[in-house]
Formats: C-alpha cells, structure tokens, sequence
C-alpha cells in the first residue's frame, strides 16, 4: 500500500510556516515536516529592530502561530534541528544528529545570515549583530546601560538599529563607506533625508569611512579604528553590513546557485522535487522579467504559501511587486518596487517633502517602477497597481496630491 506523502520544510520561520499553513489550507494530507536550527517557534523578524527592540512590544507579537497550531493542524515541528545535508537522488535529509528523513518534496527556506565584519578585532566582546530574537534581547539589554554605540552600515537594520540605541539615550556613531545613508538601496537625495532624520536626534555620521580594526581591553571592543585613522570609543559595536542567503545544504546538494538558490517562477530549483522561497530564493520574476531575491518580510510572507502551491502540483508564477517597510523615529514607510541604481531615470515627488509626509516615485520611461510613501499612508496598493500596470503617466497628475494615485 503506498504510504502518505512526506512534503519537508527546512527552515522554521516565517517562509517555512506559511508554506506549511498553506499546505494544510489546500487540503494537503499528507506528512507535513517542518525543521528549524532556532529554539523558538517560528516567528517574524521585523519587531525585532523595532517595537521589540524598543521594549514597546511583548515578545508575543513576533510569533506566526499560538504555539498548539502545529499539533492541532497536524505539522510535525521539529525545533533545534539542524540539517546538513540533501541527496537529492535518495530524495533524503541528514539531521546533525545524524537522523536521515525522506521526503517526497522538499521547500528550502533557510533565510539568510548577518554578513560578519572581516577585520582584526572583529571577534571581541561586544560586537553585535541582528538576526535572530537572541540577538535582539542582547541589544536591548546592552542599550539599556547607555554608553557609546558604533554602528556599522547604515543600511535598514543600521539605521534601525542606531534609532533604538538613541531612544534608550546611547551615543550613536554610524560608519558608512558610502556618500550617505540607504544609498543604494533608494538614491543619495533620499537616502539623505533619513541621515538627517538621525542627525535630528543626535547621532553623528561618518560617510566615505570604513572600519579598519576593532581594539580594546581584555577582548572587548573599546575602541573603533577606521579608514581614515580616527579612533571612535565604543562601548558596543553594532553590525549591520547586509546579509548572505544560507545557500550551503543546496550547493552541496549540487543545486543551482547564484546570488541565493535559483528558482523558476513556480519557485523550483534546479532539482524537480525540491522547491526554494523567501529570502534564500532568486527566483524567476514575470513582471520585472529577471531574477530577483528580495530579503523583505512580505517575501517571506507570500513565497512560501506560494512555493506549497507549487508543491501540490498547480500553476504558480509568483510575481508580487517587491514591498518594504520601516520604521524609525516617529518615520515610517513602505517601499513597492524595487528602486536599484541603473533602473530608473526620473524621480519625481507628491506631497510635503520638507515635512516628511510624500510619496517618491521612480520611472523608467514614463511609467513608475518603484515608490515610496513617507508618513502617507493607505496608499501602497494603488502604488503597487500602478508599478503593475506598467503604463506611462503624466508627471503633473502624479505629483499633484490632490489626484488619487489610483486615477493618475
Ligand atoms: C532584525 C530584522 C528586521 C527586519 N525588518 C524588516 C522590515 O521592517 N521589513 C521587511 O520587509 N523585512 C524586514 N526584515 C527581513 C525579513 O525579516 C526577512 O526577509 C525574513 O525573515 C525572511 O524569512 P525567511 O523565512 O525566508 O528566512 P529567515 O527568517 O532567515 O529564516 C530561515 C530559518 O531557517 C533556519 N535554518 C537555516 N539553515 C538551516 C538548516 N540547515 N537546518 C534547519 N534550519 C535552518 C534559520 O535558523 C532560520 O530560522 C528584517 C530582518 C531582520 C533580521
């Protein structure tokens, strides 16, 4: 008698249980094995910059599911599970504790990790990153002492990162080899703003610099070099350089790989049983016609619902347009599209730029290809349609605020 379908998951956080969620919505019923190298239940990692970080959020809000959702939908979560490695061929994953387990399908959704400093001293006490809830609640506890912060990368988590130092009343430099902040992820004009949105509330930059050598007593940081010589004191040094896709089991695996695990737009690796989502995945995407991997929560949010469509053998062609959020100070934002250097040539603006309460398109011939609305909100879907819409616009109705962004 044939036995139920195993369908594997490796990697429990938000990707991997929402594909499980979807997998057992659709009707799924078979086994459903979902592994995690974490402790905790799967959860989501934006508090974790944020409210949490703050200390304005109870831990509560960061999990995907009341913790008996698992049991009670049938999901076999194994926590503290590591895997190292795929065969492919015997359609098999080897746990570090040397467990193998088959699997008729397998979802990689093994995320991505901090890109570490390469520096002498870059191993001292006191050097700090973020990725995980651990990581989150050692930050909070070394804010929480003031003292002088280093922050290095004035990317999202940096920056984030900077405001949650600053708001516990830390001293906060950030070391940025770029002209200026976020620059290129959104342009220099834009990145500016949020630089000086920080200056506002003290923390001083040094743009053009890198770190160059971390020093002090008794292996703690005490002291930061960078490219220029100048030596900062530092209590704390944050990192915050960007970070790398966990592609490792799927290039052993004999997976391809490049800039993450490459997937079609039905998310299916090289390998035909076994599928990749979330931040792990460049995938093939209809709408902007390349490969992309997107390393933002609603990514994760939607590719593995996505990919455990693709599982269960429908038609998928997972083609969302790109969508960020952040928050910082009494700031927020969201960004829809995807606003790379080379993929647009005009930026135009709707709104109070001076006042931080806009919208910031950007276009590639006539039609918009990414915006982003600053303290305006409700907006985002409409700005999502028009990027899917891909048709030119008049620039005077664009700007005008008083034109709905769905009637431009
Ligand atoms: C601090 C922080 C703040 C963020 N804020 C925002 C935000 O404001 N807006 C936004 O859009 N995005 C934000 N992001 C990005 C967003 O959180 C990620 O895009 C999302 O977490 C990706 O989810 P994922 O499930 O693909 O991967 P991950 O969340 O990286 O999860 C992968 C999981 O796989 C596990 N794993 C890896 N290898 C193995 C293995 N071999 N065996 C078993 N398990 C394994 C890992 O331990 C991890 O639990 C933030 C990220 C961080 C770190």
């Amino acid at each position: 008698m044939p036995t139920d379908p195993t369908y594997l998951i490796v990697g429990a956080s938000l990707c991997g249980a929402k594909a499980a969620e979807t997998l057992r919505e659709e009707g799924f019923g078979g086994r459903v094995i979902l592994l995690g190298s974490e402790t905790e239940r799967p959860y989501e990692r934006p508090p974790l910059s944020k409210g949490y970080l703050l200390g304005k959020e109870d831990k509560s809000v960061i999990y995907v599911h009341e913790e008996g959702w698992y049991a009670g939908h049938d999901v076999d979560l194994r926590l503290g599970v590591t895997v190292t490695a795929v065969d492919p061929v015997g359609r098999t994953v080897t746990t570090a504790d040397g467990e193998s387990i088959g699997y008729d399908r397998l979802l990689l959704a093994t995320g991505a990790s901090p890109r570490r400093l390469n520096i002498p001293g870059a191993d001292r006490d006191g050097v700090l990153y973020l990725r995980a809830v651990g990581d989150s609640e050692r930050l909070a506890a070394a804010f929480r002492g003031g003292g002088r912060v280093v922050t290095v990368g004035a990317g999202w988590i940096g920056l984030e990162t900077t405001a949650a130092a600053r708001e516990a009343g830390c001293e906060v430099t950030v070391i940025e080899p770029e002209p200026t902040a976020l620059n290129r992820a959104i342009g220099t004009e834009l990145g500016e703003m949020f630089a000086d949105l920080h200056r506002e509330h003290g923390v001083q930059f040094r743009f053009g610099e890198s770190v160059s050598e971390l020093r002090g007593p008794g292996g703690r940081v005490g002291e930061v070099i960078t490219s220029s010589g100048a030596a900062l004191p530092a209590d704390i040094v944050v990192v915050g350089i960007g970070a790398v896709p966990n592609t490792g089991l799927a290039a052993d695996a004999g997976l391809e790989i490049d800039n993450g695990v490459v997937a079609d737009a039905a998310l299916r690796t090289s390998d035909p049983g076994i599928y990749a989502a979330g931040d792990l995945a460049n995938s093939y995407h209809p709408l902007l016609g390349r490969r992309v991997r997107v390393e933002h929560w609603a990514n994760a949010l939607n590719s593995g619902p996505a990919a455990a469509r693709s599982m269960l053998g429908q038609d998928v062609a997972y083609d969302p347009v790109p969508y960020f959020f952040s928050d910082q100070y009494d700031l927020g934002m969201e960004t829809a599209g995807l606003p790379e250097p080379g993929t647009y040539d005009q930026v135009l603006y709707r709104g109070d730029r001076p006042g931080r309460e806009f919208i910031a398109f950007w276009l590639a011939g006539g039609a918009v290809v990414a915006g982003m609305n600053v303290n305006v909100w409700d907006v985002s879907d409409d700005i999502q349609a028009l990027i899917r819409s891909r048709r030119k616009v008049d620039p005077a109705r664009l700007t005008d605020p008083d034109i709905p962004i769905a009637e431009v």
